[in-house]
């Protein structure tokens, strides 16, 4: 009999990470490829074909088997339909139907999800919430995502569009958010929230060793600069992740009372702060989530990083695959 094997990607407004993967998680071969979104559309849709073209011919169609073709992609995904309908970081793809133009092309089953989705069971699959049937993935990059995994199954609600953590409204008062709402968790615990706020404190007169004379221009400032200023001593960036975490701490205590979770793993770029922003985060946990989930849930950083979102899109090509063909997964 051929081996089995899928392949996980995750698209991203950046890069396509793809990865041939095999039944229990493995990594059989990988690549990445820049998405050029900027270069239009077809561009992108030329890229993520060659990830698909480059990665499974290295597999003897005589010896190996293609399941399918898990991809994970930013935005509001309708799942059933294969639709991306809200991307900010590909807006390229808007409307677009993926999964009828890569089913066409390649005459393989196609599974389209959410990235941080993808990411929640990666992490389930084969990372830090291994063998845990409730928990939540959120993804502190540029924007905030998030995945839910409840009674052991994604949750993704009647649309597909389920787990958006980042879109829960934190401050009623608060900034304007990408989403047409305001004060959502996003605008206070994203990378382009601290930097945000980083501007914000040094118009007002702040210092930070990070800008001026030493410094780099305001307009330059990453996230992992203020990251790498906080691990030196900066007052202000460290100030900044404790109010960050904060905001954080007030969501999640929110997920711990609504959800009951066994776990909540962190992962993406402002993950990387953990040591500046949790003593914040777990004190408003403690603060306003009942005591047994609160007593309970484990704050768990992601154990597969980047790798999480191709894995767990591949973990939705073995599923459904196996759905599909009727044999176990
Ligand atoms: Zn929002």
């Amino acid at each position: 009999m051929r081996k089995r094997y899928v392949l996980g990607i995750d698209l991203g407004g950046t890069n396509i990470r793809g990865a041939a993967v095999g039944a229990k998680g493995g990594i059989l071969a990988r690549l990445i490829l820049p998405t050029e979104s900027s270069q239009g559309r077809q561009r992108v849709l030329g890229n993520l074909s060659q990830v698909i073209k480059t990665l499974s011919s290295k597999f003897s169609p005589k010896e190996f088997d293609l399941l399918g073709v898990g991809i994970g992609a930013a935005g509001v995904i309708l799942q059933k339909e294969g639709i991306i309908s809200q991307s900010p970081n590909i807006p390229q793809l808007d409307g677009f139907n993926l999964r009828e133009h890569l089913e066409k092309e390649f005459q393989l089953p196609i599974f389209l999800d959410n990235d941080a989705n993808c990411g929640a069971l990666g992490e389930k699959w084969v990372g830090a919430g291994k063998g845990m049937n409730d928990l939540a993935f959120i993804t502190l990059g540029t924007g905030v995502g998030g995945g839910l995994i409840l009674g052991g199954k994604l949750w993704q609600g009647i649309d597909g569009t389920a787990g958006e953590v980042g879109q829960m409204t934190i401050n009623s008062e608060g900034p304007e958010c990408m989403c047409g709402s305001r004060g959502c968790l996003e605008v206070y615990s994203s990378a382009t929230a601290v930097v945000r706020r980083l501007r914000e404190e040094v118009m007002r007169g702040e210092k930070t060793q990070l800008v001026g004379k030493q410094g780099k221009r305001l307009d330059r400032v990453t996230s992992r600069d203020i990251h790498q200023a906080a691990l030196a001593g900066d007052r202000l960036s460290r100030r900044l992740f404790r109010e960050m975490g904060r905001y954080l701490g007030i969501g999640i205590a929110n997920l711990i009372n609504l959800l009951n979770l066994e776990s909540v793993i962190l992962g993406g770029g402002v993950a990387e702060a953990w040591d500046f922003f949790v003593p914040t985060l777990k004190k408003e946990v403690k603060q306003r989530a009942f005591k047994v989930p609160a007593r309970r849930v484990k704050l768990l950083r992601s154990w597969l990083g980047v790798n999480a979102g191709f894995l767990g899109a591949a973990f939705l090509a073995w599923q459904r695959a196996a759905e599909e063909r009727g044999y176990e997964g």
